[in-house]
């Protein structure tokens, strides 16, 4: 059974709600578990296609909260995402789009190889993986009637484009076999950084319950390094301390050790006139990794040269999805600040 310190722990790490984790506190052991191979491939194929940080919306990277299961992971979808120029969009849709996969007429594979649609319930989407039997991820947000009609809609729209949808068949499709053909080693470097992936797919409410950021965003860069690119505003202080000791925790941080730290701090602060730096603009990096996995994941705090030229469009284009008054008050604080010359 869990304690109330744990309760409160497990809404920090994995942004799930107060409510629920109260309700089934009960039937739990306190820790977040690490997934199994098959398990921990599918999370961290969705969470490296997904690319739910390209746009601002109500959570950081688009996702609320993740609840795992026994045999099934859940991510909480947000309901929109407000692109470039303002426009706001669909984010199951977005991320359909960008997971499911088809073969493109000249024998590209678009989509994550292997990901399959399973079925549509009450719950949301359940996808497996034809390469891995024992993964299972359901992605929660729209209706039942909203998946059916998002994924109905999208494979009419990649049929009329002469493509082939690929996520209905029980069986790998040409595309994936000729993928597999041109990259021998994509299972092997899926495989080695999945852990780590997993890790933080099932920590996701990290990056908005102690980040201090307004901005998140990652990549993978190569076969080995995941970063997360963590934007505050001036003034704002990074919580890359608060992130280290929730990677050190006992049963509930990733299993990850600091490889290496910069830290910037010291000149963060403005000058004695109170104005800041005209050249502003530091960054404060950490590089964690498992200590007999490969896998780094490699977190950049950045902040910015200080204007307040464009935090009007931010603020405007975070409340327009949603995103809660108290944390925007945390990462965006109204201010006015001294823009030095030049
Ligand atoms: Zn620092």
């Amino acid at each position: 059974m869990e304690s109330h310190a744990d309760q409160r722990l497990r809404h920090l790490y994995t942004g799930d709600s107060v409510w629920y984790i109260a309700r089934t506190a009960r039937d739990r052991s306190p820790g977040i578990e690490e997934a199994n191979a098959d398990q921990a491939l599918i999370e961290h194929l969705f969470l490296s296609e997904v690319r739910g940080g390209a746009a601002y919306a109500q959570h950081p990277v688009s996702i609320r909260a993740t609840r795992v299961l026994d045999g099934r992971t859940e991510v909480f979808l947000d309901k929109c995402a407000i692109g470039t120029r303002g426009k706001r969009y669909d984010f199951a849709e977005e991320a359909l789009c960008r997971l499911l996969p088809f073969g493109v007429d000249d024998g590209e594979l678009a989509g994550v190889c292997g990901l399959r649609v399973s079925h549509i319930d009450s719950r949301g989407i359940h996808l497996r993986l034809v390469q891995a039997p024992a993964a299972h991820l359901t992605l929660v947000g729209p209706t039942a009637a909203h998946w059916k009609q998002l994924v109905a809609e999208h494979h009419k729209a990649v049929s009329a484009a002469g493509s082939t949808p690929l996520w209905d068949r029980q069986r790998y499709g040409e595309a994936e076999h000729a993928f597999h053909a041109r990259h021998p080693k994509f299972g092997e470097h899926e495989a080695g950084m999945s852990l780590l992936t997993s890790g933080i797919l099932r920590r996701i409410g990290m990056w908005h319950t102690t980040s201090n950021a307004f901005c998140t965003r990652y990549w993978q860069a190569g076969h080995q390094t995941m970063v997360w690119e963590l934007r505050h505003l001036y003034g704002t202080r990074p919580a890359h301390d608060e992130f280290a000791a929730l990677f050190r925790k006992p049963l509930w941080g990733p299993p990850l050790v600091v490889l290496k730290q910069h830290c910037d701090c010291h000149s963060r602060r403005p000058d004695a006139g109170g104005r800041p730096h005209p050249d502003f603009e530091r960054q404060c990096t950490f590089e964690f990794h498992h200590q007999d996995r490969p896998g780094v994941l490699e977190i950049r705090f950045r902040t910015g040269r200080p204007r307040n030229d464009d935090e009007p469009e931010v603020r405007a284009d975070l409340e327009a999805a949603g995103a809660d008054p108290a944390w925007l008050g945390r990462v965006l604080p109204r201010r006015k600040i001294l823009v030095p010359a030049g």
